[in-house]
């Protein structure tokens, strides 16, 4: 942290100064403004990549309860948390702000010309229901909504707020450091414009809603243990939030979770782009199998892991796919998957932003993305693997394919066919990451704590950072939260002392 005392001159002031403009730093920066604050929006990113994983034109999904779930929805939660509990009046008025969420948000959506309408279900194939029907409580979620039309209506529903009411933001500034007075109050922010250090007053407070960690190496190794991870959301969530808050003393949370709450996913990683292609799951033709470091398969490749957001139910309990422990890992396929498959979704980050796959995977086999060979031994030694391993592990599921069987691991039949057809390919897949819900401990009104359990005056945050979920993750509540947590972190700013 920086102190006041050792400051230059401020170069600009506001009342509430937002760090980031993802959904939740949109809805913090609209709602202070309603409270009649003058607030300034800083962000990392030019125009055209501004809005993190948020500005994508997914399928988004907002979890929004209904008002008489509210015992419900504490009970799901506190089973969803569990390892990592939410203090009682905390999860209270956390699953209050939740259930009253909707109505406002729909206001919002309306006012920027957008609608508020229930989610169509059969957009994604998606069996509508709690995604843990066997915890207490999972009735509550019994309503999904979309801001359309199309989708990401949510955070262009909030972008053109903030334009139409003229709530200034400061694009390719990348906020660093907080200023802080001897009591540990913010005082404001420094952010870095170009070669320029900015220094922004913040006469009320500063809410960091900076996103996940994702794109940081160092974190994703040092915090949550993995050797390799890839964002499939922004490659600019580099954790700047996260570490500008441990400098200026927040306790964090919900760092690492028994599982990794949006879940590990199969991911493709070119050296082109930063972040990593979201593989297909599921695919429609049956001809291709998946090898861990060992050459051998690991788990029945077609199985409807999208619904559990890539976790297993094992030993009593939920687990996360294993990708991240077994690399290498390779998906092996023949030709006809090849033509008939995109191998990765065509939508997300990298194909929104940056490279849409093909749908025959052509131009991705063209680049070296996709290695070809003639045969299953060749294959194996394009990619360093033991040809006779590789051979004998695709021979044993060819002899029960063919026969329409995988006794290994259960594969439904309609998705098991013999990887036969040549040329053969390899695609190599790692774990590929939705967000991360590490931050600073917060309460639900945005204000963040120390490490005694002091509030630290001036300070808030919102969204993925430092979430309140942990641990399993319900469909749709990373964007509920992102919009609660901002219109919660927003209203406390404003109405903070100057
Ligand atoms: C593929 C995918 C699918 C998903 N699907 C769903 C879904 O259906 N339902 C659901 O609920 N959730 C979903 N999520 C999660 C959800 O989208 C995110 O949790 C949510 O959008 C995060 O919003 P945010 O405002 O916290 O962060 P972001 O949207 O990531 O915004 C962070 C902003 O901060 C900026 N920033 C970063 N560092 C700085 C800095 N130093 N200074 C200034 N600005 C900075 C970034 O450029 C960015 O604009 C999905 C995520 C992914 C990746």
């Amino acid at each position: 942290m920086v102190s006041l005392r050792s400051m230059p001159r401020w170069t600009a002031e506001a009342d509430v100064v937002v760090l980031g403009a993802g959904l939740s730093g949109l809805v913090a920066a609209v709602t202070a403004h309603e409270a009649g604050a003058h607030v300034l929006v800083l962000e990392k990113m030019g125009p055209d990549r501004a809005g993190g994983i948020s500005r994508v034109r997914y399928p988004q999904i907002v979890w929004a309860p209904r008002p008489e779930k509210l015992s419900a929805l504490i009970a799901y939660q506190t089973a969803l948390n569990e390892p990592n509990p939410l203090p009682e009046p905390e999860l209270r008025a956390w699953a209050e702000d939740m259930v009253g969420l909707s109505p406002w948000v729909g206001e919002h959506i309306a006012a920027a010309g957008y609608v508020w309408s229930p989610w169509d279900a059969s957009v994604l194939n998606w069996v509508p229901g709690p995604e843990f029907p066997e915890m207490p409580g999972a009735d509550c979620v019994d309503r999904l909504f979309a801001a359309g039309p199309g989708s990401g209506g949510l955070w262009r529903a909030f972008a053109a707020l903030r334009e139409h009411r003229g709530i200034a933001i400061r694009y390719d500034a990348r906020a660093f450091e907080l200023v802080q007075n001897g009591d540990q109050s913010v005082a404001g922010v420094l952010a870095r414009e170009g070669n320029q250090t900015t220094a922004v007053r913040a006469h009320r407070g500063v809410v960091v809603a900076t996103g996940g960690f994702d794109a940081a190496p160092e974190l994703l190794r040092d915090y949550m243990g993995f050797a390799e991870a890839y964002p499939i959301g922004s490659p600019h969530n580099t954790g700047d939030g996260f570490r500008l808050l441990q400098r200026a003393g927040a306790a964090m949370w919900h760092v690492r979770n028994p599982t990794i709450t949006g879940g590990v996913w199969p991911a493709i990683k070119v050296p082109e782009h930063a972040a990593a292609f979201f593989a297909a799951q599921n695919l429609g033709v049956g001809s291709y199998i998946e090898v861990a470091k060992d050459h051998r398969r690991f788990y029945a490749e077609t199985g409807g892991w999208n619904r559990f957001h890539n976790k297993l139910q094992r030993f009593g309990g939920w687990v996360d796919q294993p990708i991240a422990t077994m690399l290498p890992v390779h998906m092996i396929l023949d030709d006809r998957v090849r033509r008939a498959c995109r191998l990765a979704r065509p939508i997300y980050w990298n194909a929104e932003m940056e490279h849409r796959w093909s749908a025959d995977n052509s131009v991705e086999v063209a680049k070296g993305w996709v290695i070809q060979a003639g045969t299953i031994a060749e294959l194996a030694a394009k990619i360093g693997r033991d040809p006779e391993a590789l051979m004998a592990t695709v021979e044993r599921y060819n002899t029960d394919a063919r026969l329409g069987q995988d006794p290994e691991f259960g594969r439904a039949p309609e998705r098991v066919a013999p990887i036969l057809e040549p040329p053969f390919y390899a695609l190599a897949l790692v774990p590929g990451l939705v967000g991360t819900t590490g931050g600073a401990r917060r309460l639900p009104d945005g204000r963040v704590l120390d490490h005694d359990d002091h509030v630290i005056p001036g300070l808030f945050e919102a969204g993925e950072l430092g979430s309140p979920l942990a641990n399993l993750y319900e469909n749709g509540s990373f964007l509920t939260e992102a919009i609660r947590s901002g219109r919660a972190a927003g209203a406390s700013a404003a109405r903070a002392r100057s």
